[in-house]
């Protein structure tokens, strides 16, 4: 499985006009509890949940404007004007804006020292009433964003500590070891603590708005002057992205990577003004550098970014060593061959443990070299009639430089479109790892003027992203590119799980058009970057480790890792699948155990220029008004007797179309206008007791008339 790169920088907001993304709005998300009946099920609905809001609050806002300034010849007391959310649940601790996920919600039998709270407690979304009564290893009063509820209950590691004396290794891996993503791990002995990469991680259909995620470092709050550096093993941003956000956080420490990496994370850096600058240090696969108490050595491997490297790190309980993300390519393109020998001779060193990358462990055999599917390239691109457009990730640097090659064979001239393509191209041109002809690559203006058989266009959005070149091409809202009848669009990468919904009506178009599409399921034009089972067995009998340690992958992915593990002879209780933040020690005897001891691991989320502000209760919000829209109601009543002055006004979005629904707003109007007749609404008191009345009799009414329940905010108004 390829890493989900955005083709487009991420750190330029999306638009938040604009559409919902492809996310399929919250489809699985838990569908919030409300008090009373349960919705019909068949009501999931696609909307705008920023849409709504904004124009929601917007309308509001003009409309208290509009009052207040009528208003304001009477001393209109601004500060009564209030909004009440209609969810009876949420009143209580779980509303602190400060329970931030960033917080420590760890549990579990730890008998360190734990500041921090549990972030809230939900009775209403805590759910899951079916789970064994037996106690949970962890507690269960995490947010119930899908992901969680998927949270692994049993124990992995032991208890017990069989380790002798107290001076241990401890392997953290604080993302990356239950989702493909925010790869991020730690080894810490004593006072000197070393990091390896940090990424971030695209987000889940229940987490509207959010950007991404990045791994959660509270561990290394009280320990910033412990780091002694950060090495990253390559470009991907699932190890590099969250660099921008957490170095500040981190204290700056030294980044070590090689110079292809350090283009694509200085570039990238580029984008955030007024972060730090980075310390970086260029290395190579020869060097080996002393962090703290931690020598560390590398070894090139092959992937689809050129110079991935893996770690050879020195511990004082031994050797542990890292693969970063890699395959076992022979014969990889724009890039040097994985080296073997150094990775061989690492069985004569009697290694501690191994930790591999575990993407593609699901899939049997080895995985395709660059090279095998170089002449499909070839016969893809000298078959094509028309124009050839190929998509794929703006980080496969290999693919692109293939693919130039082929097109210089086939007398083509190469435009390339997309943002972080193009900039990533120009970085490895710059630093020499990409080699291009002259005036083979061309703007897409020139391309034009050519005969189609003479073009080739590498774009973005083989993964059906809204935004990316590919998408607008198909949509004809590029405005260089547009299809011709005849033109050959190959997909050069394989589908995120997800995705497959966009990429198939990207298609769809694309043939509309009149475009051939040649997709990797019928050619092998993707080989992914990851080694496959036979691969990692490989690996497994060259390095000879102790122990075991699968990482980068969903946790079934562990598992399989693990599994041709021990058919391939790996005693199974030397294997350690940790969970993210699930602690990991050795001791200076060589022996290793998987404690049940974590480390907070609680989504970190980025929204916008926020990062860890928006937590699951916003999320919620937004999952909500996505689903049944919001009402707003605005009472105007007199400050000085309290009385309703004119018919409540209800304003909603996202909720029905109100002309197919003439009736029902009058009508909720006078209801509404009842519930406030009968009370006395100038003590705040009452105003907050009438609120949540207006809240429940409304909300009750909507659902008995339509079975949906937006959110309810309603507005009194004083003048
Ligand atoms: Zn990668």
């Amino acid at each position: 499985m390829q890493p989900f790169y955005k083709n487009t920088p991420s750190s330029k907001k999306p638009t938040r006009s604009g559409k919902p993304g492809q996310s399929g709005l919250a489809k699985n998300s838990p569908r919030p509890s409300t008090s009373g009946k349960s919705r019909p099920a068949s009501q999931s609905k696609k909307t705008d949940h920023k849409d709504i809001i904004a124009k929601a609050i917007k309308h509001a806002s003009e409309k208290s404007e509009h009052l207040r300034t009528r208003a304001s010849e009477r001393d209109f007391k601004s500060g009564r004007l209030s909004a009440q959310k209609s969810r009876p649940a949420q009143k209580g601790p779980q509303r602190d804006p400060q329970a931030s996920t960033q917080k420590s919600t760890q549990k579990g039998p730890q008998k360190g020292p734990q500041k921090n709270k549990p972030v809230s407690k939900d009775p209403k979304r805590s759910g899951g009433g079916k789970r064994s009564s037996a106690k949970p290893p962890f507690k269960t009063d995490e947010p119930r964003l899908h992901t969680y509820k998927n949270k692994p209950r049993l124990k992995t590691g032991s208890d017990k500590d069989k380790l002798t004396g107290t001076d241990r290794v401890k392997v953290i891996v604080l993302g990356g070891n239950e989702e493909v993503g925010r790869n991020m791990t730690l080894i810490e002995y004593k006072d000197d603590i070393l990091l390896i990469d940090m990424g971030l991680q695209f987000p889940e259909e229940d987490m509207p708005g959010v950007d991404y995620i990045i791994p959660n470092t509270s561990y290394l709050n009280n320990k910033l002057k412990n780091i002694r550096g950060a090495v990253i093993t390559h470009g991907h941003y699932d190890h590099i992205g969250a660099i921008p956000h957490l170095q500040k956080k981190l204290g700056n420490p030294p980044l070590f990577m090689n110079a292809l990496t350090a283009g694509i994370v200085k570039k990238r850096q580029d984008d955030f003004k007024g972060f730090p600058k980075l310390n970086i240090t260029i290395i190579n696969s020869d060097d080996s550098i002393h962090l703290g108490v931690f020598k560390v050595e590398f070894f090139r491997v092959s992937h689809n970014i050129p110079d991935s490297f893996g770690l050879i790190i020195h511990t004082p309980a031994g050797i542990i060593v890292h693969t970063g993300d890699f395959k076992i390519d022979p014969k990889p393109s724009g890039d040097l061959p994985t080296e073997i020998d150094k990775i061989k001779a690492l069985g004569k060193k009697n290694v501690l443990a191994l930790m591999a990358d575990s993407t593609n462990a699901p899939k049997s055999g080895h995985q395709l070299t660059e090279g095998d599917i170089q002449h499909n390239i070839d016969d893809i691109i000298t078959n094509a009639k028309g124009r050839v457009i190929i998509g794929t990730f703006a980080s496969m640097l290999g693919r692109i430089q293939q693919i130039i090659e082929a097109c210089e064979r086939m007398g083509r001239k190469v435009s390339i479109e997309g943002f972080s393509m193009k900039s990533n191209v120009k970085i490895s041109q710059a630093l020499g790892y990409m080699k291009v002809g002259k005036n083979t690559i061309i703007d897409v203006k020139e391309a034009a003027k050519l005969p189609d058989n003479q073009v080739a266009i590498i774009c973005t959005g083989a993964q059906g992203e809204d935004r990316a070149v590919l998408m607008r091409i198909a949509n004809g809202d590029h405005p260089k590119v547009h299809i011709h009848e005849g033109d050959t669009i190959v997909f050069s990468s394989s589908v995120i799980p997800g995705n497959e919904r966009s990429v198939q009506r990207l298609k769809d178009t694309l043939y509309r058009e009149g475009a051939e599409v040649v997709h990797y399921q019928m050619m092998d034009v993707h080989a992914g970057g990851h080694a496959c089972q036979e691969d990692l067995k490989d690996v497994h009998d060259w390095i000879k480790p102790k122990y075991l340690i699968p990482i980068e992958g969903n946790h079934s992915f562990l598992r399989m890792h693990a599994k041709a593990a021990i058919e391939n002879g790996f005693p199974a209780e030397n294997i350690f699948i940790a969970d993210n933040g699930q602690i990991i020690e050795f001791d200076k005897k060589r022996n290793g155990q998987l404690t049940n001891k974590k480390v907070p691991t609680e989504y970190v989320f980025v929204d916008g220029l926020g990062v860890g502000d928006t937590n699951h209760i916003v999320l919620r919000d937004r999952v909500e008004l996505s689903q049944d829209g919001v009402a707003i109601v605005v009472a105007v009543v007199s400050a000085q007797t309290g009385k309703l002055l004119r018919l409540p006004d209800i304003i909603t979005r996202g909720f029905v179309y109100i002309r197919q629904h003439e009736d029902l707003i009058p009508y909720a109007r006078r209801k509404v206008a009842e519930v406030l007749k009968d009370e006395d609404s100038r003590s705040s008191a009452n105003g907050q007791y009438l609120k949540d009345k207006v809240r429940e009799e409304l909300g009750q009414l909507l659902f008995d008339k339509t079975g949906r329940r937006p959110m309810i905010l309603t507005l009194v108004m004083e003048v």
